[in-house]
């Protein structure tokens, strides 16, 4: 047998820190599940918290804090400007990220409505390895549009590729070319990539990316919200990396960027978000707008109780213990699924476990929105709540006809330290259970579809009565008062 070693691939996660604050879960029993996801519009976002056994909708804002976090936000100075808590998360921001320059803002979408108000104008196009769902919505708000230079293998759904995040070099290059660099406000890397099971970028190809936007004067834009795991990836599996320490990985990933944004939802469990960067006149473009739209230059929108705690958390985010914990979990989460034969991503990525809905309902088209309908069926069966990432995480085509999505994921988040190997345990077995009777999972319809970001607030309802049938089957392997 394989034994737990730190700093390898382990046989199986270990948590190094000890849980000293719980709180209370309820498990509804099935038919009040299947009531509160009617209720819910078929939508997992419009479910009660209440309603909720695990959590597994996202990891923004439900990271598990440290104590010394919570200690330090009775430290916070509040005052409209110039708090000293201010001064103390400046300091460590330019610390962590080795840049001068940090403009706070309340959330990571906010500063992407900064970066597109400032830089993007109508015709212009963003090259990305691939787009996430609130930065391609401000990019087209102000008339633009994003091209995706991913590699082929990225939206496969079984791959050994380490670094399916990585951008495809003569894909940027050409879409450079073919845009025109005057119509390129700048290039956008996303490490972590979401949308696509929270696949690592490698700092060798980050390094080529900003190679080719130095040579074409391009600025480069990344997106650090999931950088966390991305840096646990690059330590392990990045043999540039093997040798530097977190802190030198981290400051090699900002001297490719003119700017980094983040959420520090994610980043650093707490809640806030924020840009930095190494040129004064980009600052000074930038931060005219902060006022404006997020709150005076010291708190960005921010309470001053999260900054402190962002403060102490990006310090944390420089222990291999700390950002080794959710993607081990994930490995492990995903190797027991494997087990079971329940289509995953692989290999397994940050953020959460990925379930290949579309390999999972065969029988369901796009159009019928198979992440949307797993999703839910999975909430029925476990009183858990995962997202959707697919085609209703889309927009329509102009001509209002269904964008069936690249990949269609039901996505299991892991928010950092929360959950524990019994809960994964639980989450498996109920998954094998609900793949072994996946022919009666049917798809979705909407029934309220708003124009913007429909993912959010848009309500569906199934297609026949496959839900009620799958309660019945439920009840009748496990019996009326099974849990
Ligand atoms: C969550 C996320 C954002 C947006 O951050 P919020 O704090 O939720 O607004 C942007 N980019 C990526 C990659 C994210 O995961």
């Amino acid at each position: 047998m394989q034994h737990f070693a730190r700093f390898q691939a382990a046989p199986f996660p270990m948590e190094m820190h000890k849980v000293r604050v719980i709180q209370k879960l309820t498990l509804l029993p099935i038919k009040e599940r299947l009531a509160a996801i009617v209720e819910a519009g078929n939508n997992t976002f419009l479910l009660k918290n209440r309603d909720v056994f695990l959590d597994m909708l996202t990891d923004s804002g439900t990271n598990a804090m440290s104590d010394r976090q919570i200690a330090a936000m009775s430290l916070a100075d509040d005052s409209y400007a110039g708090s000293e808590t201010f001064f103390r998360l400046e300091a460590s921001v330019q610390d962590f990220f080795g840049l001068p320059f940090f403009l706070p803002a309340h959330q990571g979408r906010a500063c992407e409505h900064i970066l597109a108000k400032v830089f993007v104008k109508p015709g212009n196009v963003v090259p990305m390895n691939f787009h996430f769902t609130t930065t391609r919505a401000h990019i087209m708000e102000c008339g633009g549009r994003v091209e995706e230079c991913f590699l082929d293998e990225a939206i496969r759904s079984e791959s050994d590729n380490r670094f399916k995040g990585n951008m495809d070099l003569h894909k940027l290059e050409n879409c450079i070319a073919s845009v025109g660099i005057n119509n390129v406000p700048f290039v956008r890397v996303e490490l972590g990539t979401n949308l696509i099971g929270g696949q690592p970028i490698s700092l060798s190809n980050l390094e080529a990316v900003s190679a080719i936007c130095r040579k074409h004067q391009l600025l480069l834009v990344i997106d650090s919200s999931l950088l966390s795991d991305n840096l646990y990836f690059m330590k392990m599996f990045d043999p540039l990396c093997e040798d530097l320490s977190i802190k030198e990985i981290n400051h090699r990933i900002s001297a490719c960027a003119d700017i980094i944004y983040f959420s520090a939802r994610k980043l650093s469990s707490a809640r806030g978000g924020g840009l930095v960067m190494r040129d004064k006149l980009l600052f000074d473009k930038m931060k005219v707008l902060i006022p404006l739209y997020e709150g005076f230059l010291t708190y960005g929108g921010m309470s001053v109780r999260e900054m402190e705690a962002m403060a102490i958390g990006l310090q944390e985010t420089l222990d291999f213990d700390m950002i080794a914990h959710g993607p081990q979990f994930i490995e492990a989460f995903g190797n027991k699924a494997k087990e079971q034969n329940i289509p995953v991503i692989t290999p397994f990525g940050g953020l959460g476990l990925h379930v290949d809905a579309r390999a999972f309902l065969e029988h369901i088209p796009g159009e019928q929105y198979p992440a949307g309908a797993l999703a839910a069926a999975i909430y029925i069966v476990s009183g858990a709540r995962g997202m959707e990432r697919g085609t209703i995480s889309e927009n329509r085509n102009p001509d209002g006809s269904e964008h069936v999505a690249s990949m269609e994921l039901v996505r299991l988040a892991l928010p950092r330290r929360v959950f524990t190997l019994s809960q994964i345990t639980y989450m498996v077995d109920r998954l094998a259970w609900l793949y072994e009777n996946r022919a009666l999972i049917g798809g979705l319809t909407f029934v309220d579809e708003p124009t913007i970001m429909r993912f959010f607030i848009g309500r569906l309802a199934p297609i026949g009565d496959w839900q009620t049938r799958l309660v019945d089957k439920f009840i009748a392997d496990f019996g009326s008062d099974a849990l």
